[in-house]
């Protein structure tokens, strides 16, 4: 028995080494990608159904590293999300964001690009500075910011994020419910935040179609709270004609999704 649960200890040992060692490389390799700004946008364009418009982008992040690959965020952003280095990581994004802007935006329709925070984003006014800034220097030219954040994660102290919330609403920038329905901080993140619009998770979009899935009562309901609150709706994961056509017959119109376009590099974004 002791031979035993010494071998069974060894590998314990073993294994909990060996997911150290990968956490502890995961953070290192970060924290050089952060100094290299290896955390680029990609643009995913949200379309107007009726016009076919192109009315904003949300930036989503991806890892271009110096080998030339290009990390999804499912690989990255939730470790990054843990262990306190995502805030940092937004930075050297919106740097990018803001040169892309700059660089390629000049001559277009206003759009909106909005961008993915956490509750640690509001903790301070790191970000709400670097955004006033950029504003006021006039450099985004017509184009908003807009935030976006998700109701998976709980905000502790609901009040001193809606002040913090208040400056950014102050210099035209408003806040979307992302993930809206799949967490349980929706009905008093809108009752408290000052929530311009809800975002639709593809988890409910995948089931229109499927009447008699348990999540197709779910998005008629989100879709009638967000009616009666006067929010506007933007359906996420969009990937095919009848999911539009169902979505505008119950008023939303602002569709972001595959049916129109992947999230795009710069270059081909503002084409
Ligand atoms: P999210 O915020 O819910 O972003 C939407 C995700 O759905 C994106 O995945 C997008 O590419 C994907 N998507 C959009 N339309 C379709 C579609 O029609 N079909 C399918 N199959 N997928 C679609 P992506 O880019 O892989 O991002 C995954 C998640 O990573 C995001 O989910 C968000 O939670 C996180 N993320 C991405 N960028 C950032 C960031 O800058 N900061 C933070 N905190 N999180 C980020
Ligand atoms: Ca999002
Ligand atoms: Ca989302
Ligand atoms: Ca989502």
């Amino acid at each position: 028995i002791l031979i035993i649960a010494g071998i069974v200890a060894a590998w314990v040992t073993y294994l909990a080494s060996l997911w150290f060692n990968h956490a502890q490389s995961m953070h290192s390799q970060i924290i050089q990608g952060i100094k290299r700004s290896e955390f680029v946008p990609f643009y995913q364009p949200i379309v107007d159904s009726r016009s076919k418009k192109v009315i904003g982008a949300e930036v989503l992040m991806r890892w271009q590293r110096q080998d030339g690959s290009l990390m999804p965020p499912n690989q990255f952003i939730p470790y990054a999300e843990a262990n306190g280095l995502i805030v940092d990581m937004t930075k050297g994004l919106l740097s990018h964001v803001f040169n892309d802007v700059k660089q390629f935006a000049t001559q277009r329709e206003a759009l909106f690009f909005s961008i993915n925070i956490v509750p640690e984003h509001l903790d301070n006014d790191d970000l709400y500075q670097r955004l006033k800034g950029v504003i006021e220097s006039g450099e985004l030219k017509q184009h908003r910011i807009s935030l976006e954040i998700t109701e998976r994660f709980p905000i502790g102290d609901l009040v001193a994020a809606r002040k913090m919330l208040d400056q950014f609403y102050a210099l035209g920038i408003d806040l979307k419910l992302d993930d809206a329905g799949t967490g349980y901080g929706g009905f008093s993140y809108v009752q408290h935040l000052g929530i311009s619009t809800l975002k639709i998770d593809k988890m409910f979009v995948d089931t229109i179609g499927h009447e008699d899935n348990f999540n197709a009562k779910t998005i008629e309901a989100i879709i009638s709270f967000a009616q009666k609150s006067n929010l506007t709706m933007i359906a996420e994961g969009v990937e095919d004609d009848k999911q539009v056509a169902y979505l505008s017959e119950q008023g939303v119109y602002f569709i972001q999704g595959y049916v129109y376009s992947k999230p795009l590099p710069a270059e081909q974004f503002f084409h």
